[in-house]
This record gives C-alpha cells, structure tokens and sequence, in this order.
C-alpha cells in the first residue's frame, strides 16, 4: 500500500483541495492541451516518447466522468497514442492508469521497442534508468500528437 493512503493528505488528494495538479492549475511538463485533456512529456522519461495524458477535470475514476467526457477521454487518448507511435515507430503502446500517488485521472502512455528495459514485462518506471529528451525531441512529439489530433481519418 502506497504510504500516502495512510497520510492525512489522501482525502484532499482525492477530493481535489490538495490535488497539484488543481492547485497549479495544470500539470508540469505541459507538451499540448487536446481538449478533454493536457498531454504532458517531462525532459527525463522512462521510455523515449512516453507521455501521460492528464484528464483536465478532477476525477479519480474512469466511471467518475460523464459519458461524454469518457468518449471524449477515450478519443483524445487513441489520437494521442497514433501520434506517440508516429513519433517513435513503436512496435507496441502499453497504457497504465494508477493515480496512487496523485488520484486526478491520468493515462500513462509508454511506447515499447525491442531491447527496451522493459522488454519482456510491465514497465517498472520506478527502476528505470530514464531517457533524456532534448527539447528537440519533445518538439517532434507534439509535431506528430497535434498532426494525429487534427488527422480526420482518425475521428471517429
Ligand atoms: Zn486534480
């Protein structure tokens, strides 16, 4: 069990009073907003290309949003993942939602290679040695995420 379940701080974590992420008034390491959502890329990642696409409205569940906004969700993340994969020629995406240390939802987007860290399991990002992206290389990121937003064949 995470220790900030047991901290006096988990119910305004979830609750969104202590959320950073609401205080802030959006997450770090912004790359892009595509609507329902922020797209963010940090300098260090555990994989080239990973991505993490943070639900703009606090909710902690999947099942805590509207309908709409869960298609909507579900959209942003299918063309944000076409444009991680354009990216980075990726020969699979794994996708991880926890929220254990900061419960406002977000989707960890991870690329796989052969011959990455992970090859052959989970991604362990918390062991991982992590890549350095150049701010170069987040530029090509959000090229290809904003060309995959905007791609109309993708809609749905
Ligand atoms: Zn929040």
């Amino acid at each position: 069990m995470p220790a900030m379940w047991r901290t006096d701080r988990w119910p305004a974590l979830v609750s969104g009073t202590g959320c950073p992420i609401c205080i802030r008034g959006v997450p770090n390491d912004l790359l892009l907003d595509v609507g329902v959502a922020w797209v963010t890329a940090q300098p260090e990642a555990p994989l080239p290309g990973y991505v993490c696409l943070v639900a703009k409205r606090h909710v902690v569940e999947l099942f805590d949003l509207q309908p709409s906004e869960g298609q909507a969700l579900w959209n942003a993340l299918t063309r944000v993942a076409r444009g991680v994969q354009a990216a980075t020629g990726a020969i699979k995406l794994n996708y991880e939602i926890h929220g254990n240390t900061v419960p406002h939802l977000h989707v960890h987007v991870y690329p796989r290679f052969a011959g990455d860290p992970f090859e052959g399991r989970a991604i362990d990002a918390s062991a991982a040695t992590p890549f350095s992206r150049s701010t170069d290389d987040l530029a090509v990121l959000r090229a290809a995420v904003l060309e995959a937003m905007a791609d109309p064949a993708a809609a749905s």
